[in-house]
């Protein structure tokens, strides 16, 4: 018996979102020697989505309803429940996103089918799936084996996996929506776009990011000024933002930004996973933290073991005598 794997597919305003390909990078790997790597596609005139998934999976199965059109957990929730029934897959991915956490829990418990939350990685061993997961804000990995079932549910962390190309040609199965009745209790009202700030971190090549070990807001000039130096911009962790030290559009993290610079300076930063699913795609991260054990330098390609007052001002000095060579 074949056991096949579904993603379900991740889109906002007619663009399939990064997670998306994520979950097919680990899906396809998951797939091999054992089922097929099935894109599961709700919406609404999805040819330009299918368009865009077909290199990435075996089969497109394409639900298509005008209630689709834009997310409703409660209505995802109706079809999958009713495609997962019927088709049995053997694992369902989502993201650990606001759009798989709204409705895998709910999808899980229709079905009474194991679900794993906020994963980090998944394996299948021995046919048993094996999850891990973070525990203890990041200090300690744990892995969970799941309870035999014919099928189980896992969202997966942003950012877990690199997606790659995509090489395959899926063939589209179009499948009925299964959803009979319109809802009234749960309404799509309508997209507000975040207001756009001075500074768009996602954009720069360099992002510094700062955290709470600057101390003060009387110590933002010294960071101004080293991002100004390097040629980056200036991003925060969630407490520069609470303090109100820096605007909230320039946190990065899971309620954040994710940036994925060439260079991500983390100064006085932690590395909570909270902060690290924002900036760990970036292609060199530089650590600058007093405590040799704080979390950050598991994802820094390079670590300094120092003061932040006292490496900024040297690293600042050196810039400029650079500059000035
Ligand atoms: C639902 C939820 C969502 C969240 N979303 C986000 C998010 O999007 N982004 C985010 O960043 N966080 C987020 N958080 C918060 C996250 O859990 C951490 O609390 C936060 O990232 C910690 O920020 P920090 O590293 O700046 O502070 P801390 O954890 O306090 O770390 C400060 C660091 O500075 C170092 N330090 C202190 N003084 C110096 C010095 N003089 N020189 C060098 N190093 C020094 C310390 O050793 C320490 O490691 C979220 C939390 C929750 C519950």
């Amino acid at each position: 018996m074949t056991k096949d794997i579904y993603v379900i597919v991740e889109h906002r305003q007619e663009n399939i979102r990064d997670i998306t390909f994520e979950l097919l990078t680990k899906g396809y790997e998951l797939s091999k020697d054992r089922g097929k790597l099935n894109a599961v596609l709700l919406g609404y005139q999805n040819e330009k989505l299918v368009d865009s998934l077909k290199p990435f999976a075996d089969t497109i199965i394409n639900i298509e309803d005008e209630r689709l059109k834009d997310f409703n957990a409660e209505y995802y929730q109706i079809a999958l429940s009713s495609l997962l029934q019927e088709k049995k897959p053997f694992i369902t991915l989502t993201g650990q996103t606001a759009f798989g956490i709204d409705f895998a829990p709910s999808l899980a418990t229709s079905l009474d089918m194991p679900y794993t939350a906020d994963c980090i990685n998944v394996e299948i061993d021995n046919e048993k799936v094996l999850t891990e997961k973070q525990i203890y804000g990041g200090k300690v990995n744990s892995k969970v084996l799941l309870a035999d079932n014919w099928g189980y549910i896992v969202s997966l962390r942003p950012g877990s996996f690199a997606p790659k190309e995509g090489e395959l040609s899926a063939e589209v199965t179009t499948v009925p929506s299964a959803i009979t009745e319109d809802i009234d209790y749960r309404n799509f009202v309508q997209y507000v776009e975040a207001v756009k700030g001075e500074v768009d971190i996602t954009q720069s090549d360099i992002v510094i990011g700062i955290g709470r070990g600057i101390k003060e807001d009387k110590n933002l000039p010294l960071m101004e000024e080293f991002a100004k130096s390097i040629g980056g911009v200036l991003a925060c962790s969630r407490p520069v933002v609470d303090a109100g030290w820096l605007p909230k559009d320039r946190q990065v993290g899971s309620s954040g930004k994710t940036v994925k610079p060439k260079l991500y300076i983390a100064v006085g930063i932690s590395g909570a996973f909270q902060h690290v699913m924002g900036m760990k795609a970036a292609d060199i991260i530089v650590a600058i933290n007093k405590d040799p054990n704080a979390p950050i330098f598991t994802v820094a390609d390079y670590g300094i073991v120092a003061d932040l007052f006292q490496v900024i001002p040297k690293l600042n000095a050196k810039i400029t005598e650079m500059k000035g060579a």
